[in-house]
């Protein structure tokens, strides 16, 4: 690449000799927005790549490289004219077609090196399938990098030329300061309160440099700074941490309630849905069965609400979501005494039949209704014992599906 090594003296010349010509206080205040002076030095190199290819392309004898030099120092002479003469410009545009045209430095800024950059087109780069095309967006982009790593045009020094630019458009003195002062004392008391002087930031991890006057404004977007949960837990986190936080560990992270599946439509915080669970429970558990004994009437169904919870002794406030609650359930179902009693009331003849389970055995007893229920009660209630202990050497797997069959018998014999 033929870009020099060394960057050149790159002010322009009529700015050294500026302030011996002014009259008046002579001690200015040179302090600037930097924020403002670096987002706009950071599209000079962009702005000068696409100058440089579009001014060398199709053109086997010069590269963007080649003529980088020459087309920066055009480019900064065009941007300071441009900014000089801006404030006496838009003062005669004032009204005009161009009336809406943004008063902001980065704007007017950027839109000066767009300018700049089209003025150098060769008459290949203006063709407009040129300019639309992929392959161009690559070699400036590809350019931009090659300067950046020669360093060819060091931001510090894109920096002075920027805030030169900014001084001459920022007419309303928003983003730099023109306070004079007669004496360098009273110049240095001003410095040290100016809103542009720099400061940064205190929260650890944040590189950021801006104006006094931006403090504020800094300090509620740093993402670095710590600040309590969005969500009220009692945690202080970090800003850039907060998204995470509140949708993963925070304990105020609103979930849907776990029998949203069967139709508890209720979000609430995670932190209380143990709380929601046994306030809950008796609809969480209507719900249940309404999913476990399908087409069963409300009324029924509100009954066996009443049925399980009483048989229940407190056990189902530990059941955590649908599949813990149903298995539950089918358990109590399952299980000999008043419920099957009530159930054997309407039991149909036909919907019974005999089966090798031991419970379908119980059923078939308890059928018969009367005396027997009691002595059946006790027989099953052994059976039951055994086989639950058999089921728990066997796995859950197969107590799961166990439970189901029986659960689905009795459902067909209860309703
Ligand atoms: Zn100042
Ligand atoms: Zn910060
Ligand atoms: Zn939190
Ligand atoms: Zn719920």
């Amino acid at each position: 690449m033929d870009l020099p090594a060394k960057d050149v003296e790159l002010l322009p010349e009529n700015e050294k000799i500026q302030d011996e010509k002014e009259r008046g206080p002579t001690f200015h205040c040179e302090l600037y927005d930097t924020e403002m002076v670096r987002k706009i030095a950071q599209v000079f190199l962009p702005g000068l790549s696409s100058a440089c290819v579009d001014n060398t392309t199709g053109d086997m004898f010069r590269s963007p490289g080649s003529v980088a030099v020459d087309i920066r120092k055009e480019m900064i002479d065009y941007l300071t004219q441009r900014s000089e003469s801006f404030v006496a410009e838009s003062v005669v545009l004032e009204g005009g077609p161009d009336a809406e045209v943004s008063d902001h430095p980065f704007d007017i800024i950027s839109d000066m090196v767009d300018d700049f950059a089209s003025l150098k087109r060769n008459l290949f780069g203006r063709v407009s399938g040129w300019l639309l095309s992929e392959k161009r967006e690559d070699k400036i982009d590809d350019f931009v990098q090659e300067m950046e790593i020669n360093g060819f045009w060091l931001l510090d020094r894109r920096e002075t030329i920027a805030q030169i630019l900014v001084k001459n458009v920022d007419f309303k003195n928003i983003f730099h300061c023109d306070k004079k002062f007669n004496t360098a004392e009273e110049l240095a008391e001003h410095v040290r309160n100016c809103g542009f002087r720099t400061m940064n930031c205190t929260n650890e991890g944040c590189t950021t440099v801006f104006c006094a006057s931006h403090l504020e404004k800094h300090d509620s977007t740093c993402p670095f700074k710590i600040i309590p949960c969005e969500q009220q837990c009692s945690e202080n986190i970090m800003r850039r941490e907060m998204d995470r936080h509140c949708i993963t560990v925070c304990p105020m992270k609103i979930v849907n309630c776990p029998f949203y599946a069967v139709g508890c439509q209720s979000t609430v915080p995670h932190s209380v849905l143990q709380q929601h669970r046994s306030d809950n429970l008796r609809s969480h558990l209507l719900y249940t069965l309404k999913s476990i004994h399908k087409g069963a009437s409300e009324e029924d169904l509100k009954k066996r609400v009443d049925q399980i919870v009483e048989l229940s002794s407190g056990q189902l406030a530990d059941a955590r979501d649908v599949r813990s609650l149903t298995l539950k359930v089918k358990d109590l179902e399952a299980k000999p005494g008043p419920l099957e009693v009530i159930a054997a009331e309407k039991v149909s003849e036909e919907s019974n039949k005999a089966g090798e389970n031991s419970r379908e055995d119980s059923i078939e007893a308890v059928k018969k209704g009367g005396e027997e229920s009691t002595e059946v009660a006790k027989i099953g209630s052994e059976k039951s014992t055994e086989e639950s202990t058999a089921v728990d050497k066997t796995g859950s797997e197969k107590s799961t599906e166990n439970i189901n069959k029986v659960g689905e018998e009795f459902s067909s014999i209860r309703i």
